[in-house]
């Protein structure tokens, strides 16, 4: 059972929680974080989407300036595009914000997201405010900056520079410009109702790249008199790595966007240009700052302790070390409360644990659980240095057992607890969508913890459970623990396009994650919330995939499924978030479906032959609908076995994934030569695996139209693609979803046609939304239009223009 395995924290209140086994740093990393317990200096740097950090600088922060560096990401990335799976949206936005807590894990800094949601791509920062509520994320940042305190703020993007690059991005560096003043405007009030201490940053720097110059030549070239140079080509040989090598490291972790990165040694300069505060005469980020303990109160006394640890430490032995720190834990006790003290103190804990060689786990044999069923929990600690050690207590799910057990050299100790949860312990991943959820992500929660005494001073250590296993192949593996609903109950599919003369076949899905049959009623309401099916069901323990199928003759709606057990009431789906490089999270969404009602009787092709890319959910919809879709093997097809298919669809970025199109273009082109169709979705523009993507020229490039409603002018209304089978109007380009377009053609040969003409809000038409080169006998389409958007959402305006492409009729 249960081998289907699960996981992790919930996102609101912890940060950077990796599942993993305990590490022990070795002796030379152990005296690199002693060198940063001799810094106090902050840095945060500020941009929109996972991604848009610039690593190497934040690793350079982090490790050459040795600052607490915060990555404020005002989104989660969950509106753009997704390389490794065809999930999109909330999928992606957990999958990017995973990858950004990897990235930071390997680079140092700390993430953080503002409440921003990333509705998609927008031109210009009036774009994104017209969706944001501007006021509240100025106040998010102000308070960040006020709790946070941080030295020095580098903006990723140009706060001037409106338009030319993604609306999110310049909103991003304006809100940092006006946030660094206000913070430290004792008038303006940040909602948090805590009544920070207002803060004043030293400097704002706009943290400038060849980008903004079109290319690295440009920028080679341009006048850099006005920027400051940081040489971050540093080698920090105690961990064996120079800044390029962990921030390639750091910055591949985003692989749903296809960042994997080469690293690099020697100089390299990045530059900085100051926008605001103190001038600065060096290429120091932090020049007169005080960052040593000095410049906090009381910190006079612990000054002379760190430079005496990092004297007297002794890289054959570090627990030699452990005294010492012990007492800088005692006298940063003393300290009033900071943001210092806080820090420096975790620092110190978080030193004496690898200083001693400890090792601390807490872990459970079982992936996941469900309310009030009991969860045998491991405990484990070991000590790996002559420094005596007294296990104090253990709190496990908020509950204290004292254990006052003395642990010796080498000496290990177990223990187990049983314990039970609650559903306001579910571990699903949510997006913070209230300041309050803002603030919350500065305050982690603390429900199981080891408390050790060492050299009579109390230190408690705050620890994940984690679910602990062997598995033959790859060894000791550590995943996230989680808490789920005991059911998951969600329709097959999310739109299913029906016959309203027949019935539909509509199937229900559910899983039951609990150790009990539960016996229950499945029901479905519509929009009105009527109940238009219910039947008693037994969901068998621990049963997944329990497939239901309804055949009835469903009306143009959207429906609800629910499971009713006892006072038990479950109608969501649990969605698991699973990929290798990052930890398992799931997160739960209403069960619903809509049935979308189409008249399938127009259709006069059958076979369908798909060229899957990056992944979409087109061939779904168009089997709902009634054609037969086979997917074709790039790498096996013979240029006989095309000729069955009437039509031949080009997945979204196919030509940037698929190898095999670098050779096999040309039986596309013979293909259509012959009197087939070929409609092509939309490629981006780099990272083509060849760039004869169509028998004539055919340039992609990065026009989009955001407006997801605009109107569009067609240019030959008689065109048969705007007749046949469906009458094409403005209708059709009506309740589409997050964008209508992107990556148009912007250069074709006179032999494409361009079908109509659209444009954002103040911008030029564009007419390469959709183009029809006829080729031979046939049809070679591109289209930069989003259908992979609005099929899966059921919107049959677009799904009639999709129809009239596949159904082109050929000679
Ligand atoms: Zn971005």
């Amino acid at each position: 059972m249960k081998n289907n395995i699960i996981y992790i924290f919930c996102a609101l209140f912890m940060q950077n929680i990796i599942a993993q086994k305990p590490q022990t740093p070795t002796p030379s990393e152990i005296y690199f974080k002693i060198e940063k317990l001799n810094v106090l200096a902050s840095a945060m740097y500020i941009a929109a989407h996972p991604d848009d950090e610039n690593t190497r600088l934040i690793t350079y922060l982090t490790h050459h300036d040795k600052a607490y560096t915060n990555y404020l990401s005002l989104t989660r990335g969950n509106g753009g595009q997704n390389l490794i799976s065809n999930e999109l949206g909330t999928d992606l936005g957990i999958i990017r914000t995973n990858e950004l807590w990897n990235a930071r894990n390997i680079d140092g800094g700390k993430q953080f997201f503002s409440t921003a949601d990333d509705f998609g791509f927008s031109k210009h920062p009036k774009e994104a405010f017209e969706k944001w509520d501007k006021d509240l994320l100025l106040k998010q940042m102000v308070y960040m900056i006020r709790k946070e305190q941080p030295d020095v703020i580098v903006n990723r993007f140009d706060h001037r520079t409106e338009g030319t690059t993604h609306g999110h991005h310049t909103a991003s560096a304006q809100l940092s410009k006006l946030a660094f003043n206000l913070a430290n405007d004792k008038n303006y009030k940040d909602l948090s109702q805590e009544n920070a201490e207002i803060w004043q940053p030293k400097r704002l720097f706009f943290n400038v790249s060849w980008f903004f110059f079109g290319s690295k030549q440009a920028f080679d070239k341009a006048d850099k008199s006005k920027y400051i140079p940081l040489n971050i080509g540093v080698f920090y040989n105690q961990l064996g790595k120079n800044n390029q090598e962990i921030a390639s490291l750091s910055r591949s972790q985003h692989q749903s966007q296809g960042f994997g990165d080469m690293s690099s040694r020697g100089e390299e300069i990045d530059y900085v240009e100051l926008l605001d505060g103190d001038a600065l005469k060096s290429s120091k980020l932090f020049e007169g700052v005080d960052t040593s303990w000095n410049r906090i109160k009381g910190g006079s006394n612990i000054q002379p302790l760190v430079t005496q640890l990092i004297k007297e430490y002794d890289f054959k032995d570090p627990s030699k070390s452990i005294t010492l720190l012990t007492k800088i834990y005692s006298e940063i006790d003393k300290l009033p409360d900071t943001i210092w003290k806080a820090r420096k103190q975790s620092e110190v804990k978080e030193l004496i644990k690898n200083c001693a060689g400890l090792f601390l786990d807490i872990t459970t044999n079982e992936p996941y659980t469900t309310p009030n069923q009991s969860v045998d929990v491991k405990v484990e600690v070991a000590n790996r240095s002559n420094q005596n050690i007294v296990i104090k207590d253990v709190t496990i799910n908020n509950n204290r057992t004292i254990v006052d057990k003395s642990l010796t050299n080498q000496e290990v100790y177990y223990d187990y607890f049983q314990t039970k949860f609650t559903n306001q312990d579910y571990t699903n991943f949510k997006f913070i969508d209230t300041f309050n959820d803002f603030k919350n992500q500065f305050n982690a929660t603390k429900k199981n913890e080891i408390g050790l005494e060492v050299n009579g001073v109390y230190l408690s250590y705050n620890l994940p459970i984690q679910y602990h296993y062997k598995d033959v192949v790859k060894g000791e593996i550590y995943k996230p623990f989680h808490i789920v609903p005991a059911v998951s109950v969600r329709f097959n599919q999310s739109t299913y396009i029906t016959n309203n003369k027949q019935d539909q076949k509509v199937e229900i899905v559910t899983d039951n994650y609990s150790d009990e049959n539960l016996k229950g009623i499945l029901s479905v309401t519509n929009s009105k919330n009527e109940e238009v099916y219910q039947k008693e069901i037994i969901l068998n323990q621990n049963e997944k995939n329990n497939s239901l199928i309804i055949n009835k003759n469903f009306l143009n709606d959207t429906y609800k499924a629910h499971f009713k057990q006892n006072v038990n009431n479950y109608d969501n789906e649990t969605k698991w978030v699973d990929y290798n490089h990052i930890p398992v999270n799931y997160y739960t969404k209403p069960s619903e479906t809509k049935i979308v009602s189409f008249n399938k009787s127009v259709l006069k092709k059958s076979k369908i032959g798909y060229i899957v890319g990056a992944g979409d959910e087109i061939p779904q919809v168009l089997k709902d609908v009634g054609y037969n879709v086979d997917f074709i093997n790039l790498e096996t097809v013979k240029a006989d076995e095309l000729s069955k298919y009437e039509t031949i669809i080009v997945g979204i970025r196919a030509f940037n994934t698929e190898s095999s199109l670098k050779t096999k273009n040309k039986l596309l082109f013979d293909y259509v030569k012959n009197g087939g169709t070929v409609i092509m979705q939309y490629q981006t523009n780099g990272n083509l695996q060849t760039d004869e993507i169509a028998p004539y020229k055919l340039t992609i490039g990065r026009t989009r139209i955001t407006d997801e409603n605009a109107v569009v002018k067609f240019i030959n209304a008689n065109e048969p693609v705007l007749n046949k089978p469906f009458k094409i109007t403005q209708e059709n380009f009506k309740n589409w979803v997050q964008e209508q377009g992107l990556y148009y053609a912007d250069d074709f040969a006179g032999e494409f046609q361009p079908v109509f003409t659209s444009h954002d809000f103040d911008e030029k038409e564009t007419n390469g939304a959709l183009l029809i080169a006829k080729h031979g006998k046939g049809h070679y389409i591109y289209t930069g239009l989003s259908f992979f958007r609005q099929l899966p959402a059921g919107n049959t305006g677009a799904l009639e223009l999709f129809i009239n492409l596949i159904e082109l009729k050929n000679e």
